[in-house]
């Protein structure tokens, strides 16, 4: 069905070449791209229409058009607009970057699934959140990406992308419990964080989470004593007086304590 609606749409759409860069518009995308990557900005807006569609329905806000821009430079990095918090941005060095991640070394359809991720925590809690340390915003969006990627799949399977793959052998839950159970050295901090996101999501469920940011932000949790604070909303609202036996397990690496 969402391919079908998809296929109507891409019959609506408007477009203007202006030099290398064309203009695009989708339901819910802006798109300003390089036209020799033309094949794999459709694929990467039917991933994150399909993206942005399963936020919305898990209660995320995200604006009615996000930006959406494909562009080449001098490296290959996939980024979302930190300060409007409206829009992601693909640099990329060269067209084998675009490819399956077995080629390119790169998970694509995951990184995608990522920044919107991150796009949907920091438009709930944005405001004076430098106690969240790097493992805290990398591994919310690491979770989000890879609980997403099991829908994109079951929404999408694998031909969409310019060369058909399957994108769920890097990426979506099987493959995030793997790399927890693996337990690499170099990931401790980055899988321990992980780890509080999915167990955070077993105990509220998907449709939850976007509440829980809520109530960090309205009750201000911030330095000093984030700590605390972040342990104070998450007894609330879970509902259970005492949960620092299991939060302490992650404290250290998801909050900078000042
Ligand atoms: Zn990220």
């Amino acid at each position: 069905m969402q391919r079908i609606i998809w296929a109507l749409f891409i019959i609506l759409l408007s477009a203007t070449v202006n030099g290398q860069i064309k203009r695009l518009d989708t339901e819910h995308f802006q798109a300003n791209y390089e036209v020799e990557a033309e094949k794999y900005v459709l694929a990467s807006l039917e991933v994150l229409e399909l993206a942005r569609n399963l936020a919305i329905s898990a209660g995320y806000d995200l604006p009615d058009k996000l930006q959406f821009s494909v562009i080449r430079s001098e490296r290959n990095v996939l980024y979302f607009d930190r300060k409007k918090l409206n829009g992601i941005t693909w640099e990329y060095n060269s067209l084998e970057n675009l490819l399956p991640p077995a080629e390119s070394r790169k998970k694509n359809v995951y990184g995608l699934c990522h920044e919107i991720g991150h796009l949907c925590m920091y438009r709930i809690t944005n405001n004076k959140n430098n106690w969240m340390s790097y493992d805290y915003r990398e591994s919310w969006a690491d979770f989000f990406g890879n609980f997403l990627i099991d829908s994109v799949f079951q929404y999408m399977g694998t031909d969409f992308w310019p060369e058909p793959h399957d994108y769920s052998e890097s990426a979506g839950m099987d493959f995030f419990l793997q790399r927890i159970e693996n337990d690499n050295p170099k990931l401790q901090s980055f899988n321990k964080s992980a780890l509080f996101w999915y167990e955070l999501n077993l105990n509220l469920g998907f449709r939850n989470i976007p509440g829980f940011f809520e109530e960090i932000k309205k009750r201000r949790v911030r330095n000093p004593d984030a700590n605390q604070k972040f342990l104070d909303v998450l007894e609330e609202y879970i509902g259970e007086d005492d949960l620092s036996v299991w939060f302490n397990e992650y404290a250290d690496y998801l909050i900078l304590d000042k």
